[in-house]
């Protein structure tokens, strides 16, 4: 994919990205937490905002946006059946829908479950999860039901092992400390941790990530039913 990606620090632990592709310079943003580091960014590489592609309504991915459009005229793109919650959008979109950033072929993935009508974005080589799937964790089922946060990261789960997952917290490191409880002996898993550890000391983000690392030491990624995963995502909930 001939593209560049941002990933802009935002709030306390939020993300948002830019996504310009190199052919056209289009550039789209995934998630709006705040404005100000954002239009910083976009200066910085003297950008335009063309798209900005919404996750889901929860206040820290969509509360930027008035500040933003102050200053830009982006198409608002957001899931079609939560246009009652997300703020007024451009593009609607369902499940399995396609749509382009400049060159770059995207594809809506339905994630409910932290919230209903929460979706991912697929690109060739990235994804971008909101609060769905995080590095080496995933969102509260705060909405959906465990069987439904289950399917949705499968479906995230069958997408190419070297996708890049982009997601929407800087989580990494306590979601590292309950995954060695769910998972002491797994090996690849303690290899990371270190990792973790050495960029969080660094001020470095641990987002994105492989998703084959995830595959190989994410517990929820790993749980293979709905009933082992509801078990994980509870014991996370009170850890
Ligand atoms: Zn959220
Ligand atoms: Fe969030």
């Amino acid at each position: 994919m001939n593209c560049e990606i941002l990933t802009i620090p935002c709030l306390a632990d939020n993300y948002a990205f830019l996504l310009h592709c190199n052919t056209t310079g289009t550039t789209a943003l995934i998630d709006v937490p705040e404005a100000a580091p954002v239009l910083a960014a976009l200066a910085q590489k003297g950008w335009a905002l063309d798209m900005v592609l919404l996750t889901h309504h929860h206040w820290d991915h969509i509360d930027g946006l008035p500040d933003l459009l102050a200053e830009t005229s982006p198409k608002i793109v957001g899931a079609a059946k939560d246009v009652d919650r997300l703020p007024k959008l451009d593009i609607a979109l369902n499940e399995g829908d396609e749509f382009t950033v400049g060159d770059l072929k995207g594809r809506v993935i339905d994630v409910s479950g932290h919230t209903i009508n929460h979706i991912a974005f697929a690109f060739e080589g990235a994804v971008f999860t909101g609060d769905s799937l995080f590095s080496l964790g995933c969102g509260r089922v705060f909405e959906g039901t465990m069987p439904m946060m289950h399917e949705s990261l499968q479906k995230l789960a069958a997408l190419p092992p070297d996708t890049m997952v982009y997601s929407g917290h800087e989580y990494t490191l306590e979601n590292a400390k309950f995954s060695l409880t769910i998972e002491p002996d797994n090996a690849a898993l303690q290899v990371r941790i270190k990792d973790i550890k050495r960029l969080r000391a660094a001020g470095i983000p641990t987002v994105p990530s492989l998703l084959s690392l995830e595959l190989a030491t994410n517990p929820f990624l790993r749980a293979q039913s709905a009933e082992s995963f509801a078990k994980i995502r509870t014991a996370k909930d009170s850890f």
